[in-house]
């Protein structure tokens, strides 16, 4: 039948939790086994970022409340462009307290699909972990590397990006949850097969869109190219 086979079959890309799921507003919990059930996690991870167009996904967004992440993006580190980091520790430098640029600072979310607001992060961050082998790592990560670093960070300790943001910005953050009717559990997203909430769907309707997001930025390794912006004034990454 093949209705069994269905249902044995493997579906990697797995669904994308939205802002008010539980999972996103708690601290999520250290890894302990490097095992076989770890490798299959961190491929859905990956596959799920890749099908979200995203630069990085923490585990708790796709309802899984341990602490990892995978991220994709050329940097200027001389760090893997794809990796893993495990039960990590940042730290991380001076955040500058100024206001951030809504042009070059702007951050996004696999789990506010669709939505922007800048925010300041730290230049510069030294991450500790481990890979998915259990094998100690450590980096620097400076730039918009540092930027998703932070962000998926956040990410295991129950905050999301707008948590953090300041003043008019988290107003309007707050009203553009409730607008889409999130902010509470149950909201799910499926990347590859609904409709790409940052419009990846519909790329040649938007200027040089294609030189925006983090496929691109792997493949000519500027970091400059963070500071693009889009036709419609938004950067284009999220995580
Ligand atoms: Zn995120």
């Amino acid at each position: 039948m093949a209705g069994r086979g269905w249902l044995t079959l493997r579906m990697p890309v797995r669904p994308v939790v939205i802002v008010g799921e539980p999972v996103l507003h708690r601290p999520s919990a250290r890894v302990e086994g490097f095992d076989d059930a770890l490798r299959r996690l961190v491929a859905d991870l990956y596959e799920t970022m890749d099908a979200a167009h995203g630069v990085g996904l923490a585990a708790p967004q796709v309802d899984v409340p341990l602490r990892l992440f995978v991220y994709e993006m050329v940097n200027d580190d001389d760090v893997p462009a794809r990796g893993v980091v495990v039960n990590p520790m940042l730290t991380l430098s001076r955040i500058a307290d100024e206001r951030p640029d809504p042009d070059i600072e702007s951050e996004g979310c696999l789990s506010v699909p669709g939505e922007h607001f800048p925010l300041k992060r730290a230049d510069h961050v030294t991450v500790t972990g481990f890979d998915a082998d259990g094998e100690p790592l450590r980096f620097e990560a400076t730039g918009w590397f540092a930027r998703v670093m932070q962000h998926e960070f956040d990410h295991l300790n129950g905050l999301l990006y707008v948590d953090r943001l300041n003043g008019k910005w988290s107003r309007r953050a707050k009203k553009a949850v409730r607008a889409s009717g999130w902010g509470t559990p149950g909201h799910t997203w499926l990347p590859g097969v609904d409709v790409d909430p940052f419009g990846h769907d519909d790329v040649d309707d938007v200027h040089d869109l294609d030189n925006l997001h983090g496929d691109d930025a792997r493949d000519d390794g500027h970091e400059g190219r963070s500071s693009h912006v889009d036709a419609t004034g938004h950067d284009d990454r999220r995580a």
